[in-house]
């Protein structure tokens, strides 16, 4: 029999044992032996289905054969042509479910690893000091940028490499949304994060950190003093259950969890000034990536047992397959088919477990997955010293509240036709904003979308 494509190259990780008491990248990376030798798996197919499943149609097969030819700075020039930080998304973006998971190699091995090749050209040429070259014809109209996460930055690119004067305001004290204050560092280092980020300001985005636009500034005077504006605000706003006693201490959102942990580096109190209480025994309600990066952390703060507490099997979790594969090899058990109903405290007003109900799967549902069902009268209890949702979130209300002219649906997502133009003449928006969460490759697709769709307006004058 033929080997075609050849076994995936193995990607070197850190060892249990020493990556659950840090904060550092589990994968090392391919050197330059390594990712050639991937490169030359890929069978250069004549229809690429890997090109066509990427959300940014990036060039993926001319990419790989620059690769395999180690020509390095070429391949990392052409995915820089669609993809403003291919070094975030070569690590996050959910591979088997678009490239790697169509490329026909899948069929009997691994599929090519698209995502650490991806992930290594980046590497290699933030290393040699290589960005991309172009030239900028200026232009004098303004455009506002609100938010600085994979939808605003790839927006602010494009917008500075059409010419128009670019300010990206953000409401935190560091920019890259959820890249910086959402992913961990052992996923997403963030000197990468930062790296990707100084090449906004090399072109020429001017980034306002510390402004909520809707309290510091107004949505209105924006409107008043830019030409245009993209709205990439995200869906920062956490969901909750709704049961007995998420108010007590140690019950903590996600998104609170892991900004205390990523944002304020509450992993290094007392260096850094932010506290988190993380007990020996926490559970983390839900299965999907946010709910792996919030056990996986829980676990990096010294808790002895990390529960994920999921209402269906891991086989039906939304997270990428290296997170749970991740998790699992460091020790975080699975609790499946059971739902929280109520948490459990003590006097002084601190979470001691939870109540939880049995659940058995149903039907499929409209996501494709079967519904979980409550089995009647079978609650039990599990002790816990801390609790941690992760089951979703919405966008923010405060910028939601202060503009009241956006058309939103009942969720708060707002709402775009097919150019991503919001109700409003000249303002603009995506990702998880019009999504109500997604993915970061899909966030960036949309800033680039709206970027095209902001030129279009501004110099024919189209739009609403
Ligand atoms: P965000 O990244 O949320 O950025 C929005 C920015 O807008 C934030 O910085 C926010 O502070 C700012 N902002 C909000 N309101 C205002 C205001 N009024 N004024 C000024 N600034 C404002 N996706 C993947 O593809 N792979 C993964 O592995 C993955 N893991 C994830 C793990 C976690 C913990 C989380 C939370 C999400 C994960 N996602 C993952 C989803 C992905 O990160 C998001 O879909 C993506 O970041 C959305 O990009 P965005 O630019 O729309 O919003
Ligand atoms: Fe290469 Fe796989 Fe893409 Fe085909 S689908 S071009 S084999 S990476």
């Amino acid at each position: 029999m033929v080997d075609i494509g050849g076994t995936r190259v193995t990607m070197r990780e850190q060892p249990v044992r020493e990556r659950i008491k840090n904060f550092h990248s589990v994968p090392f990376g391919y050197d330059e032996k390594e990712v050639v030798a991937e490169a030359q798996r890929c069978i250069m197919c004549m229809h690429a289905p890997c090109e066509i499943y990427c959300p940014v149609r990036l060039k993926i097969k001319a990419m790989i054969r620059k690769i395999a030819e180690r020509k390095f700075k070429e391949a990392f020039l052409i995915a820089k042509e669609d993809n403003p930080i291919p070094a975030i998304t070569g690590r996050v973006c959910p591979q088997e479910d678009q490239c790697e998971g169509v490329c026909p190699l899948a069929e009997t091995e691994n599929g090519v690893n698209i995502g650490k090749l991806e992930a290594f050209i980046a590497d290699w040429a933030m290393k040699k000091g290589i960005t991309e070259e172009f030239y900028i014809e200026e232009r004098t109209e303004k455009v506002a940028v609100i938010g600085s996460g994979p939808a605003g930055i790839s927006c602010a690119v494009d917008l500075r490499k059409f010419g128009y004067q670019v300010t990206m305001f953000e409401a935190l004290h560091e920019a890259g949304g959820v890249l910086q204050y959402g992913i961990p560092a052992f996923r997403l280092p963030k000197d990468i994060v930062d790296y990707e980020l100084s090449y906004l300001k090399k072109i020429g985005v001017d980034i306002q950190l510390n402004n909520i636009i809707g309290q510091n500034i107004r949505f209105s005077e924006l409107r008043e003093n830019f030409d245009a504006i993209f709205i990439g605000t995200g869906a920062g706003a956490p969901l909750f259950i709704g049961i007995e006693g998420e108010e007590l201490n140690g019950v903590y959102s996600a998104n609170e969890f892991l900004i205390r942990v990523n944002l304020m580096k509450a992993y290094d109190f007392p260096e850094h000034d932010t506290p988190i209480v993380c007990g020996d025994e926490v559970g983390v309600i839900g299965a999907g990536n946010v709910a792996m990066d919030a056990a996986r952390c829980a676990l990096r703060l010294n808790a002895k047992k990390v529960y994920i507490l999921y209402r269906r099997t891991k086989r039906e979790s939304p997270a990428r397959d290296e997170e749970v594969q991740h998790a699992l090899e460091e020790g975080i058990i699975f609790k499946e088919l059971i739902s929280p109903t109520r948490m459990l405290g003590n006097e002084k007003g601190w979470v001691t477990g939870i109540e939880l109900a049995k659940m058995r799967l149903g039907e499929l549902d409209k996501s494709g997955r079967p519904r979980p069902i409550k089995i009647e009268d079978s609650e039990f209890t599990m002790k816990l010293d801390t609790v941690v949702e992760a089951l979703g979130s919405r966008p923010n209300r405060l910028f939601l509240d202060q503009s009241p002219e956006l058309e939103r649906n009942k969720w708060g997502v707002l709402v775009v036709d097919e150019n991503l133009n919001t109700n409003i003449r000249g303002v603009f928006a995506g990702g998880d904003a019009i999504s109500g969460g997604a993915t970061v490759i899909l966030a960036l697709g949309e800033g680039r979308k709206a970027a095209k769709s902001i030129h279009k307006y501004l110099s024919k004058g189209d739009g609403k």
